[in-house]
């Protein structure tokens, strides 16, 4: 990592959905901030042509597992951000569901502190919605809010208890606290680990339907239109949620969503050989699911590509099927994949900065997701063109679980800036 007082780029194209712009040219970076081109380049100037590149505000990946305090062998807020700058991400929101749940300040406090120290890009931390993430009584939002939490989540469980929810709701409102659900009905989902269809029954492994995940998205709308708050669904899996969450928003609810690249990406055919890779909650699901999903990102149902980045250690994902842990790493493949869908036609280059950055900056209320003059420099420059083979060697995350392992991935981040400072350079 080097701090350098001015860094210039040079003849990118320059992607920044917030302003519009589409256009060849240069960005200067002085002090941290992004300022405007002079004629004469200054000495002590660090100057790259990324001509052929894109320059893009910094990526923004609002759902991961950075698993610190308490899971400090499967990911810490050092190796997380690491994995999180080398895949193009200048910030990731941090899930609660550490050891012991973040739930309280102290918690918060601990991760932002870790984050400003050893961090490789900005942690926003989310905060639980009930104690101990136990769905019993509330946590403090007030408390949480004011450490440094930018939302709250349950993340890993649902909140069963809808009354609870509508409560979480009102008071993370009053918080000016985006409350983000995990939507699943445990009664239909319970004991299952993957997708209920076809491959499962071939399987011969207990399935989790559609439906787990619609009938709690749909309680989570019916919730917002109640309390008349923002609601933000995590890693939706299906066309069904995604219809829901479209005819929501037609109606003006204040919803929002976000699916992950492993969901336009596979089916749950990726399971095949009962490849624990390839498990996670929710499933992938059918190749009818994944149209829609990408249908979603095309047609504005969907605000935000994340991640759900879930490392885990091998001793959780080398047993039976059934038994091994749900989860899969992303932060380093996220935008390979994403930059799939924009050359298959999906959605165009501006849409998918929007997806990975300006949205989420915008739901989460946090700095960047723009290359506008003034604003902090947080930016990501991507190489459309370069092609790699994903191997478990080049990974950063101290998890290895990728169902896109040994893949051939084109598309790559080669140099991401965090106010003003390189935290990945692959440009030198
Ligand atoms: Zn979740």
């Amino acid at each position: 990592m080097t701090t350098v007082n001015r860094l210039i780029l040079q003849n990118g194209r320059l992607l920044d959905p917030v302003t519009g712009v589409d256009a060849k040219g240069d960005l200067w970076v002085e002090d941290g901030v992004i300022v405007p081109a002079q004629k004469e380049i200054p000495e002590n100037s660090e100057v790259y042509d990324v001509h052929g590149k894109w320059i893009v505000p910094g990526l923004i990946d609002m759902h991961v597992h950075l698993r610190e305090p308490g899971e400090e062998y499967k990911e810490t807020i050092k190796s997380g951000t690491r994995a999180a700058a080398a895949g193009g991400f200048t910030a990731v929101a941090c899930m609660p569901n550490t050891t012991p749940v973040n739930d309280c300040a102290s918690v918060t406090q601990f991760i932002t502190k870790a984050a400003t120290r050893e961090g490789s890009a900005r942690v926003y931390p989310v905060g639980a919605i009930s104690k101990g993430s136990k769905g019993a009584g509330l946590a403090e939002y007030g408390e949480l809010r004011q450490a440094g939490a930018v939302a709250v989540s349950d993340d890993g469980l649902p909140v069963l208890d809808s009354q609870l929810m509508r409560r979480a709701m009102q008071y993370a409102g009053s918080h000016d606290l985006l409350v983000i659900s995990h939507s699943e009905e445990m009664a239909l989902s319970r004991n299952g680990s993957m997708n209920e269809g076809v491959v499962s029954t071939r399987l011969g492994l207990r399935g989790i339907p559609a439906a787990a995940e619609a009938i709690m998205v749909y309680r989570e709308i019916a919730l917002a239109e109640l309390t008349g708050q923002r609601i933000h669904i995590a890693h939706v899996s299906t066309g069904a949620a995604a219809e829901l969450i479209a005819q929501a928003k037609a109606r003006g609810v204040r919803v929002t969503a976000e699916t992950a690249p492993h969901y336009f990406t596979l089916t749950d055919e990726a399971v095949g050989d009962y490849n624990t890779n390839a498990k996670m909650n929710p499933p992938l699901r059918t190749e009818k699911d994944r149209q829609a999903i990408r249908k979603g990102l095309q047609d504005g149902t969907f605000d935000a590509i994340a991640t759900d980045h879930a490392p885990h250690s091998v001793l959780e994902k080398e047993l039976e099927f059934d038994r091994a842990a749900n989860g899969v790493i992303g932060l380093e493949t996220s935008l390979s994949l994403s930059l799939a869908l924009v050359r298959d036609g999906v959605i165009g280059a501006l849409r998918m900065v929007e997806l990975m950055s300006s949205a989420p900056a915008r739901i989460l209320q946090v700095e960047g997701g723009t290359i506008a003059q003034g604003n902090v420099a947080d930016i990501t420059v991507i190489d459309p063109e370069k092609r790699y083979v994903f191997t478990e060697d080049s990974i950063l995350s101290k998890g290895k679980n990728s169902p896109f392992l040994d893949w051939e991935l084109q598309g790559k981040a080669v140099l991401t800036v965090m106010g003003g400072r390189i935290t990945h350079n692959e440009l030198t």
